[in-house]
C-alpha cells in the first residue's frame, strides 16, 4: 500500500499519468488482499469472494449512478467536483451492492439439494463433542498444565483444518503434528498457536521451520548438531528416550542434552518423553511406566543441578493422562482421547472421563430386501438368516477402508 501510494504521488506530481486508475503496485496489493481474504483468521469466507467480484464488476456503473444522482439532485459541487466525496460515495455504493449481492447469492444460490458426499457413505464430525472432550480433559489436568492437541495425520482422519481451527476458537493454544508439511499446512489455515512437530524433519528445511514459526523435535544429538549447523534460529523441544526406543536422546546421557542448551541457533523451550505402555494397568506395565517417568525426572533433576534453565516439560499422551493424572508437567499431548475413543474398546483407565466420539461413519440405505430363513448373506456366507428377514444394504465396503472383520455386527 505504501509503495502504491508513493507511486501515485510520484505520477501525480510529475503530471506524467494519462489515467489515474492503473498502477504497477496495484498487482502485489491485490494479491495480498486476496490472500488475506481467502484465509482470514484461518477461515475461508466464500462470501467475500463473491462480494469482491461483484464490487469489481459493479463499481464503474456506480460511478455513473453517482454522477446521475448528482445531476438529478443538483449536488454536482459535492458529488462530482469533490473527488474524495465522489470516491467514497462510489466505494460505499459498490460495497453495499457487492455484499447484498453476495448475501442474496448465499441464500438462494445454487446449493445442490443432495450433497454428493452424503449420497452414499460419509463421515460426520461433531465439533460440539470435540469441544466438550477438550473441556473435560482440561479439567482432569493439574492446574498449570496445558492441553497440547495432537492433530497429526489429518487429526487422526477427522480433518486437520476443521479440528484445529475449532480447537483454537475454544482456546487451545498448542498443537502437535507429525511432519513439517503438516505444520506448514496448519499455519496456512491460519492457526496461530504453538505447533510442535513430533517427527523427524530434514535439517535442510530449517528455513521453513523458522518462516512458519514451527517447533521442531530434536530426535537425537546428531539431529540437533546438524540443525544447529544450518545457522537458522529454530524453536525446538528435546525428545528423551526413556525406554520406548523410538525417537529421543538416551535418558542416561544428560551430557548430550545439556550441550543442546548451549547450541546457538536452537531455541530449546521444551523437553519431553513418551510412555510406551501407559494404556495397560497390568502390574509389570505400571512398574515399567513408573520407571520411565522416574528416568525422565532424574534427567530433569540432573539438568537443574547443572544450572540449565528448565524448559517446559511434558510426558503424557492420552493414556498417560487417563492413568497417571497427577504428573507434574507443563503440557499433556492429547490425541485419541480428544476424539473421544479408546485405543481399544476393552481398555480400562484410572480416570473415567465422560468422553464422546467426534467421528461417526454413516451410510444411506441403498436397498431393503427380504431374505427367507436359512439363506446366507454376504462374503464368506458370513451370516445365515435364522428366520425370514429383512436385510438393509449399505453402500460402503472394504474398498472404502471399512474392515471386513466388522461384518455381521462384529466389533474389534
Ligand atoms: C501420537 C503421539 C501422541 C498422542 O498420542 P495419543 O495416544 O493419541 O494421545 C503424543 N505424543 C507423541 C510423541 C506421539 O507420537
Amino acid at each position: 500500500f505504501a509503495l502504491m501510494f508513493a507511486e501515485a504521488m510520484l505520477l501525480h506530481y510529475n503530471g506524467s499519468q494519462r489515467h489515474d486508475s492503473m498502477y504497477v503496485f496495484l498487482l502485489p496489493c491485490m494479491y495480498f488482499l486476496f490472500n488475506a481474504v481467502l484465509h482470514f483468521r484461518g477461515k475461508r469466507i466464500a462470501g467475500l469472494r463473491t462480494a469482491s467480484l461483484l464490487i469489481y464488476i459493479i463499481h464503474p456503473m456506480m460511478i455513473v449512478v453517482v454522477r446521475a444522482a448528482a445531476k438529478l439532485f443538483h449536488l454536482q459541487s459535492l458529488l462530482i467536483e469533490n473527488s474524495l466525496v465522489q470516491y467514497f460515495a462510489v466505494c460505499l455504493l459498490s460495497a453495499a451492492f457487492g455484499f447484498i449481492g453476495a448475501a442474496v447469492r448465499e441464500r438462494i444460490g445454487n446449493k445442490p439439494k443432495h450433497r454428493a458426499e452424503t449420497e452414499r457413505a460419509y463421515i460426520e464430525i461433531d465439533l460440539n463433542n470435540l469441544s466438550r472432550n477438550a473441556e473435560v480433559l482440561r479439567e482432569a489436568m493439574p492446574q498449570k498444565c496445558e492441553l497440547m492437541a495432537v492433530v497429526k495425520t489429518e487429526a487422526y482422519g477427522h480433518g486437520a483444518y476443521e479440528i484445529a481451527t475449532h480447537l483454537e476458537k475454544t482456546g487451545v493454544r498448542s498443537f502437535a503434528v507429525a511432519t513439517v508439511d503438516e505444520g506448514i499446512k496448519l499455519r496456512k489455515y491460519g492457526i496461530r498457536g504453538e505447533i510442535l512437530i513430533l517427527g523427524y524433519t530434514d535439517v535442510h528445511r530449517a528455513k521453513e521451520l523458522k518462516k512458519f514459526d514451527l517447533t521442531q523435535t530434536l530426535i537425537d544429538f546428531d539431529h540437533a548438531r546438524r540443525l544447529n549447523m544450518q545457522k537458522v534460529t529454530v524453536k525446538t523441544h528435546i525428545a528423551v528416550d526413556s525406554g520406548m526406543h523410538r525417537l529421543g536422546f538416551a535418558y542416561s546421557d544428560p551430557e548430550s542434552v545439556k550441550e543442546v542448551f548451549g547450541m546457538k541457533y536452537l531455541k530449546t523451550n521444551g523437553i519431553f518423553t513418551h510412555l510406551c505402555c501407559c494404556e495397560s494397568l497390568r502390574r509389570e506395565d505400571v512398574a515399567f511406566t513408573k520407571e520411565q517417568i522416574q528416568r525422565f525426572y532424574n534427567l530433569i533433576g540432573e539438568l537443574k543441578s547443572n544450572g540449565v534453565p528448565l524448559p517446559k516439560i511434558h510426558i503424557q499422551s492420552s493414556y498417560g493422562l487417563l492413568n497417571y493424572p497427577d504428573l507434574e508437567c507443563d503440557y499433556v499431548r492429547v490425541g485419541i482421547a480428544l476424539y473421544g475413543i479408546p485405543c481399544s474398546p476393552k481398555d480400562r483407565t484410572v480416570l473415567n472421563l465422560d468422553l464422546h466420539p467426534v467421528l461417526s461413519l454413516k451410510a444411506k440405505i441403498a436397498l431393503v430386501r427380504n431374505v427367507p430363513k436359512g439363506e446366507y448373506v454376504g462374503y464368506d456366507r458370513a451370516f445365515r438368516t435364522e428366520r425370514d428377514s429383512r436385510i438393509a444394504i449399505l453402500p460402503i465396503g472394504y474398498g472404502d477402508g471399512f474392515p471386513r472383520d466388522l461384518s455381521c455386527g462384529n466389533a474389534y
